[in-house]
């Protein structure tokens, strides 16, 4: 292992081991042979519950630039779905290891660091964001690193994510942890947070500003509640979608300017023929939405931005109510991936179709600084115990899962916790 040799004192009675229970600290610093992780392999592609399987397997050593990270929660995200699914890819064509560890959020503290690692000591409390790359061409050099040709998703697009009980990580993935969260709840929003904030902030000259009004679809799930926070504190109107009226106090609660629910309307789905036999009905339906967003807006005025990732239900109707010269962004096509939209209101009124992704770390860290400042609140909606992790992805599948963040506990016994002094003690 090329790490620097700074391993710290013992804690009384702690024993080094090679192998240590889930929520079993061991001695600050001492890296054990083996770990527990939860495990997919290609032979059990198929629904969470079945893909992944807690597994013992060799904790990863950190080369000269990495960090290894041991993991007190981890966040749960659609990753962890698509991963074991093996949908709309397998994840074992992309880093052709024989076993893949999901999981691409994290808050933990620094247990190793190699050796040319300044910025990190053993000790340091961390939370980790997903975006990886070489490091070495243009892009990441005066570029945007989600633009290199080596960009990737740690924990979907590389085998060693959180769902164990260490984790190896770039030391440029790392980022200071809010102190006045739990391990839980700073592990469940960095993926989702730093996604929507590239996706409002990142895209010039549709940079979002104060008086904006915004859409945003899936407005109680992850990425809605991240979004509507960050929208509400640039002084932005946001206007949430939601399925179920459950839901509609929460996304208020989050600082939305006003809730359509989207089971009164039926306009979802791919477009149809234009001027086909169905043509007129669905946009009678579509004007109908649209008047929703008037009657919030006021006459006349749409939205500036059309916060998108649901994908072919919903892509239509977002490319019909963005304004001349909008943006609609979207980072994920979870209905599915044939995208439609009628092409003529697109190129007359001259809208952006804008792909997104993730974020380069000067974006997560100005996502995370706002968490660090108390301006955006981590909505994590339900914490999962280690046993629990596929259980946490099934429910994310089927759209059961209540609104805001998931998180799990992993090295974090038990919910509530802020400090590794509290986790040895517990
Ligand atoms: P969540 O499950 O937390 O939220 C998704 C929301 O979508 C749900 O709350 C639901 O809200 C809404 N939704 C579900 N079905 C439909 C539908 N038919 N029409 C409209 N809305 C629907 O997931 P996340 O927010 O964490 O992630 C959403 C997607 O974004 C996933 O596909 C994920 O993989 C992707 N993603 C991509 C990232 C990237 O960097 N590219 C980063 C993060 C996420 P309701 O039913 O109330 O409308």
């Amino acid at each position: 292992m090329n790490t620097t040799a700074e391993v710290l004192p013992f804690r009384g009675g702690q024993e080094k081991k090679d192998l240590y229970e889930i929520g079993e600290i061991p001695p600050l610093g001492h890296v054990p042979k083996q770990m527990y992780a939860w495990a997919i392999r290609r032979e059990r592609h198929g629904d969470p519950d079945t893909a992944m399987l807690c597994e013992t397997v060799d904790v990863p050593q950190p080369d000269s630039h990495e960090v290894l990270v041991l993991v007190m929660a981890a966040g749960v995200n659609y990753n962890g779905v698509w991963a074991a699914l093996g949908k709309p890819i397998s994840v074992f064509d992309v880093h052709k290891e024989p076993f893949h560890i999901a999981g691409s959020d994290a808050s933990g503290i620094v247990w190793a660091v190699g050796s040319k690692v300044t910025r990190w000591k053993v000790g340091d409390e961390v939370v980790i964001h997903c975006n990886q790359d070489d490091g070495d061409d243009e892009e990441c050099n005066g570029g945007d690193p989600m633009l290199s040709p080596t960009q990737r998703i740690w924990g979907y697009e590389t085998p060693d994510g959180s769902f164990a009980q260490f984790t190896n990580v770039q030391s440029q993935q790392l980022m200071p942890r809010p102190k006045h969260l739990t391990w839980e709840e700073s592990a469940c929003y960095t993926l989702t947070l730093a996604t929507a904030y590239r996706m409002l902030f990142g895209h010039r000259p549709h940079i979002l500003r104060p008086g904006h009004n915004v859409l945003v679809w899936g407005a109680s799930g992850g990425l809605g509640s991240m979004a509507i926070q960050l929208i509400t504190t640039a002084g932005a109107n946001a206007i949430g979608v939601i399925s179920d009226e459950s839901k509609r106090e929460f996304v208020l609660g989050l600082g939305a300017k006003a809730v359509i629910n989207r089971k009164d309307f039926n306009c979802w789905g791919q477009l149809p023929t234009v001027n086909g036999p169905e043509f007129g009905d669905y946009m009678k339906e579509v004007r109908k939405f649209g008047k929703a967003i008037w009657d919030i807006t006021g006459k006349g005025t749409d939205v500036d931005t059309v916060f998108e990732h649901p994908g072919e239900q919903t892509f239509p109707v977002s490319c019909n109510v963005v304004k001349r010269g909008g943006m609609v962004v979207f980072c994920a096509g979870t209905t599915g991936f044939n995208l439609t939209f009628d092409a003529r209101f697109v190129w007359m009124r001259q809208k952006r179709i804008q792909g997104s992704h993730f974020a380069n770390l000067k974006q997560a860290a100005q996502a995370n600084k706002l968490m660090i400042e108390r301006r955006i609140d981590p909505s994590m909606s339900e914490v999962f115990s280690w046993d629990d992790i596929p259980r946490a992805h099934m429910k994310m599948m089927r759209n059961e899962h209540k609104p805001g963040n998931m998180a799990v506990l992993v090295q974090a016994k038990r919910p509530g916790m802020r400090t590794l002094e509290e986790a040895v003690d517990a």
